[in-house]
């Protein structure tokens, strides 16, 4: 049976630790949770599905259902004599995955190691960090669309995936809810060390001594020392998205601003590290009240102290206007605002 909360305080379930309450709040552990509580909210009722809250921003009390995904669980498929497919339950630590992966000496996930969050909300924003993206493994995931209570299997194709984005973070955003998502791993060495700071931290490692569980280790140890701790400071990770520009609009700002850095974007154009844009214009480490930068790393936005959401909000406004101002470019958050 499904219990549902009234009036529910959402404080310990986001990162950034706002305290707003639901209207409703029900946790689920199994698929058959879905179609109960599905069941028991009424067509007008506005929904929010939630796994760990970490790329979430609650700016006011929200008027209606929170579904908490809590299907936990990893199996095993054989996929082939070099490929296996693991299956994980949405409401799985997206951690626990990669570190099982990593046991099992899978390859495929170890870049991402340390990413907070479930495993159900790794496809809507197609995760990624050192030079690994959740869609290079994706092969299908499992789900019910709210309106319909239809099950329905998406392939990798269908999913839309892009930097930070998919189709579920669009038209489908709350409309249809991540139960499973399979992976396609890789039983045979295939290290990714594209990623400079990665490559730089392993260099004295021969490539027959690496193993996954060596690179997420090394990943996450990179992590703990560039990232503040959710569970001690409050932040939702990266608050902005990496602007993607023209040749040409980089070509202008290259004239003005000679160092300005780059990463070369597969669909044409490049992307410019916002926390660049956002260190120029003295947001680094600046601290406004209770909310601010983190000192290192300016892409982050964080909670020091007991703050609302609109305060965090209008400071992240504070930052775009700066960055519009001397750039002409508009940041896009990357965090789900609500
Ligand atoms: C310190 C820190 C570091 C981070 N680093 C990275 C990083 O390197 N790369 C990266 O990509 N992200 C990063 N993030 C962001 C975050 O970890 C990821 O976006 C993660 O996938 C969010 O998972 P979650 O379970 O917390 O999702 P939530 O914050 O709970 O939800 C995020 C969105 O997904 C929706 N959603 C959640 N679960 C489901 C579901 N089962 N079905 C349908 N919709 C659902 C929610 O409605 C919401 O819109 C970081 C965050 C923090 C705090």
């Amino acid at each position: 049976m499904v219990i549902i909360r009234t009036d529910f305080s959402l404080k310990r379930f986001n990162t950034f630790g706002i305290d707003v309450k639901a209207n409703r709040f029900a946790d689920i552990f199994r698929e058959s949770d879905i179609i109960e509580i599905r069941k028991q909210t009424a067509s007008n009722e506005q929904i929010l599905f939630l796994g760990s809250g970490s790329n979430i921003l609650f700016t006011k009390n929200f008027n209606g259902v929170v579904i908490k995904n809590s299907i936990k669980g990893i199996e095993e498929k054989e996929f082939g004599e070099d490929e296996i497919i693991i299956s994980a339950g949405g409401g799985t630590e997206w951690n626990d995955l990669v570190n099982y992966a990593a046991s099992k000496n899978y390859w495929g996930i170890e870049n991402l190691a340390l990413i907070p969050g479930t495993v159900g909300a790794a496809p809507i924003q197609n995760i990624g960090a050192y030079g690994a993206e959740l869609k290079d493994v994706f092969h299908s995931l499992e789900g019910y669309n709210f309106d319909s209570g239809e099950k329905i299997v998406f392939t990798k194709d269908e999913c839309e995936f892009k930097y930070r984005w998919s189709i579920f973070k669009g038209e489908l955003r709350n409309k249809f809810l991540i139960a499973k998502v399979n992976f396609v791993l890789n039983k045979k060495p295939s290290p990714n060390l594209t990623y400079g700071a990665l490559r730089g931290e392993l260099n004295r490692v021969s490539i027959s001594e690496l193993t996954p569980l060596l690179i997420s280790e090394t990943v996450s140890k990179i992590r703990r020392n560039k990232l503040p701790d959710p569970a001690k400071i409050g932040n939702a990770g990266s608050f902005f998205k990496n602007p993607k520009v023209k040749n040409e609009k980089f070509a202008e700002l290259q004239n003005q601003f000679h160092n300005i850095p780059k990463f070369e974007f597969e669909q044409g154009g490049v992307k410019i590290p916002a926390a660049w844009l956002i260190e120029k214009c003295g947001f680094k480490g600046k601290r406004i009240g209770n909310v601010g930068t983190h000192k290192n790393q300016p892409l982050v936005i964080i909670n020091f102290g007991e703050t609302s959401g609109r305060r965090i909000q209008e400071f992240s406004v504070l930052v775009q206007k700066a960055v519009y101002e001397k750039f002409n470019i508009l940041l896009d958050h990357e965090v789900n605002i609500y």
